[in-house]
């Protein structure tokens, strides 16, 4: 039998020994690209053409372990620091943008509550009691397979970080009435345990005290002193970015699946347009590996640059390569039957990720790089 070309064999994004990978962030990234190639990938068409939730890879990410890969191994889960989440959450964005994207909502509300809750300061009581109650949903996560959402956007100023949540939660005995207005969540309609879903209004909801995920003031302090927490919606986007690239690559040396074996790819034009990609997916693979690798609690100014730096690189260039990659291949390549206008559509949203959206990235960038903290001009 004939060795698999190359290109198919999709080698890791970050290869292990090159960046130096922690045991547990080689396991975990080959066990995702395994799992998203063989699971992920043969599902993807179907899910983006009936427009349905991914019931069927959520119900296998649960048999993985997947969902509660950032759950510390003592309480039952896979351990995964942020960086090891980050490297895994790429590779299956590799194969379903869809549900690597949704699954970091879910994965946040663990590893927010998990892992940098380590970094964040608590007394004793308070920790004590947040590590009591974090189990509660910890449990439901790994014995029922329970998916958790991220409701924070409410159609103003508030997701940017601009303004204060309109949403309240004010204390009554045994817990807190909600009150607010939510319009938007990935996983709404199938998420077990989330405040929202599209466009719902709360009137004095009650939850019980309880339910807390964390402590009151808990998340200000984290998106404060842990800004890189907003760099979880990026690894999607660099799964994305090494998609686009290799279906480019498959493409033009005649080895995609499901197109006919014809070479494009000594045509000078063509080379050009692959060297362009792979200076961007370089540029990009680099910088990000160097943001989620120093990512950490109170981040010098340079480090927190280079964190809106990366965000903005890796939206951008995803779809930048992804664009390149259609003029490229042509209009054959935009079948349905083919992954690269999946990539092409889902690299478009990396950019309108708030609270780092593409154009807040630069207007913090610029702002933060000409003024240091209390200057003004008058
Ligand atoms: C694929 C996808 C998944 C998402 N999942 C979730 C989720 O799980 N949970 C959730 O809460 N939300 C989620 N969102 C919602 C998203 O994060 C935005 O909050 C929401 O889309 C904002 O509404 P809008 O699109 O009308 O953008 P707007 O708020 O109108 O923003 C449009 C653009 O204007 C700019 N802008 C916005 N505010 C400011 C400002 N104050 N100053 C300067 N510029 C600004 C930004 O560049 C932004 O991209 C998701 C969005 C997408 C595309």
């Amino acid at each position: 039998m004939d060795a698999l070309p190359q290109t198919l064999a999709d080698p890791p994004i970050f290869a292990p020994d090159t960046f130096r990978l922690t045991e547990q962030e080689r396991a975990l990234t080959a066990k995702a690209r395994e799992f998203g190639k063989r699971v992920l990938a043969p599902r993807a068409a179907r899910w983006d053409r009936e427009a349905s939730f991914p019931v069927d890879n959520y119900r296998d990410m649960h048999a993985e372990g997947l969902l509660g890969i950032c759950i510390p191994v003592d309480e039952g889960g896979l351990g995964a620091g942020f960086r090891a989440y980050c490297l895994t959450a790429a590779e299956l964005g590799r194969y379903c943008g869809a549900t690597a994207l949704t699954w970091n909502m879910h994965v946040c509300s663990t590893l927010w509550t998990g892992a940098l809750t380590e970094d964040l300061e608590m007394d004793a009581a308070t920790r004590a009691e947040h590590r009591r109650r974090r189990q509660v949903h910890y449990g439901r996560i790994l014995r029922d397979g329970a998916i958790y959402s991220q409701p924070f956007s409410e159609g103003g100023a508030a997701a940017a970080g601009a303004a204060a949540f309109g949403t309240t939660a004010r204390r009554v005995p045994g817990g807190y009435l909600v009150n607010g207005r939510k319009i938007f969540a990935s996983l709404s309609g199938h998420a077990d345990h989330y405040g929202i879903s599209r466009n719902l209004v709360f009137k004095d909801v009650f939850v019980e005290e309880d339910a807390a995920l964390m402590p009151p003031g808990l998340y200000f302090q984290a998106a404060t002193r842990w800004p890189h927490m907003f760099l979880t919606l990026s690894p999607t986007y660099m799964g994305l970015a090494q998609a686009a690239y290799d279906f480019c690559v498959r493409y033009l040396r005649g080895e995609q699946p499901g197109t006919p074996p014809v070479k494009r790819r000594m045509y000078p034009t063509k080379q050009i347009a692959v060297a362009q990609m792979r200076v961007m997916l370089e540029a990009t693979k680099a910088l990000w590996f160097q943001a989620i690798t120093e990512a950490g609690p109170d981040p010098s100014k340079d480090a927190m640059l280079r964190a809106l730096a990366a965000q903005h690189t890796v939206m951008e260039n995803a779809n930048a390569i992804a664009t390149l990659a259609i003029r490229t291949c042509g209009g054959q390549a935009m079948l349905k039957s083919l992954p690269l206008e999946r990539i092409y559509r889902d690299s478009r949203c990396g950019a309108l990720m708030l609270p780092w959206t593409a154009e807040l990235c630069l207007d913090r960038i610029g702002r933060e790089a000409l003024y240091e903290k209390g200057e003004t001009d008058g």
